[in-house]
């Protein structure tokens, strides 16, 4: 069975009617949406970013239209953008798509961009208009994108399931004598064979390299004894991204590790079991801090418990403290807290959640008990 890659043109059209509404009410005249994860959801256009200018102008009062240059008119036309009857403004090489945009919206315009528009096209953008005012379109977008619709919820669950299928063989990659590059090259091709399109990241951080968060993939050879921290993710064909970590040890690890890992792994649950509408973001990386400061590990517990996750791996809410925005449903969160002792190893667990009705449902399943390969 294959999931659709894109939402339904019903779906889009209302997607884009809630964002012209949002505008309206956030005094925006216009939304400048370029490639990248606003345009795919708002069109479902996933449209390759290029130095040639591609720009959905959403205007809160008038019909929407998608300026594309002249050789990318057949791909719009091919995506959704074609069912969902925008109208289509292509330019030719010698033209200005600028000015082409800027002829769109009225002079004194109060122009929202999208968060990730290249820094040339604003500044092109701004000497086009010169009179408009520039705000960011993700002021606006958050209160769509932020809570997930029932179909998006089960894009997550698909990337979910997928990701667990490729931790479900990482144990038969990870020995001694092997390097992290090699074992991180098996993951990168199951991340694909499982029903991913792109592979995002992957950490391998094995011994010491554990305790660095960000650790990607070095030419260290795991030895005997080693707890290694595999953080992975990918892109599903729907543009709907995975994220989940487990910690292992090839052989016996040692004393200490167990012990704190015990303590993480009590954390990570109390911070799911917290997960529901009407708590704040902040009280859930709590839920998570408290039992590992608790424990004597504060300190080692070096960032925020969680980011949102959708169209983009990193994406608002964001699980840390200072975000008093109450949790609802349909909101989908990492909780991943993880304790790093610099120089020795370090352990990570997490989950990608979504909010419900009355808790947070994950969708990933693998065991969290530490695997001893
Ligand atoms: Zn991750
Ligand atoms: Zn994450």
């Amino acid at each position: 069975m294959t999931a659709p890659h894109h939402p339904p043109v019903a779906d889009l059209a209302d997607r884009l009617a809630r964002a012209r509404m949002a505008a309206r009410a956030a005094e925006v005249d216009a939304l400048l949406i370029t490639p990248g994860p606003d345009l795919r959801y708002l069109t479902g256009y996933d449209a390759i970013p290029l130095e040639r200018l591609t720009c959905l102008v959403l205007p809160a009062a008038a019909d929407p239209v998608i300026v594309v240059p002249g050789l990318e008119k057949a791909a719009a036309v091919a995506s959704p953008i074609g069912g969902l009857g925008l109208e289509i403004l292509s330019w030719g090489e010698t033209e200005d798509p600028y000015a082409l945009v800027a002829s769109l919206l009225p002079t004194h315009a109060v122009a929202g961009l999208d968060n990730h528009m290249w820094a040339e096209k604003v500044l092109r953008l701004r000497a086009a208009m010169p009179a408009a005012e520039q705000v960011l379109a993700g002021t606006v977008l958050r209160e769509l994108r932020i809570r997930k619709a029932p179909d998006e919820v089960e894009a997550l669950r698909r990337a979910g399931a997928a990701i667990d299928r490729v931790h479900a063989r990482v144990p038969g990659w990870l020995r001694a004598g092997r390097t992290e590059r090699q074992v991180g090259k098996d993951i990168a091709e199951a991340i694909i064979a499982e029903g991913h399109v792109r592979v995002d990241f992957v950490i391998v951080g094995s011994g010491p390299n554990g305790a660095s968060p960000h650790h990607e993939l070095s030419d260290r050879v795991i030895e005997q004894g080693d707890p290694v921290v595999v953080d992975i993710g990918g892109t599903m064909p729907d543009g709907y991204c995975s994220d989940e970590t487990r910690t292992y040890s090839v052989g016996k690890p040692p004393a200490e590790f167990v012990d704190y890992y015990t303590v993480l792994q009590a954390a990570q649950a109390a911070a799911c079991e917290h997960v529901r509408p009407g708590v704040t973001a902040e009280s859930v990386d709590s839920a998570a801090r408290d039992i590992i400061a608790a424990a004597g590990y504060g300190e080692y517990f070096v960032h925020r418990t969680g980011h949102g996750i959708g169209l983009e791996t990193h994406e608002e809410p964001y699980i840390v403290t200072g975000n008093t925005e109450l949790l609802e449903p349909g909101m989908a969160f990492s909780v991943e807290p993880g304790i790093y002792l610099p120089g020795r190893h370090g352990a990570r667990i997490e989950d990608i959640l979504v909010c419900g009705e009355t808790d947070g449902e994950r969708v990933n399943l693998r065991p969290r008990d530490l695997v001893i390969v």
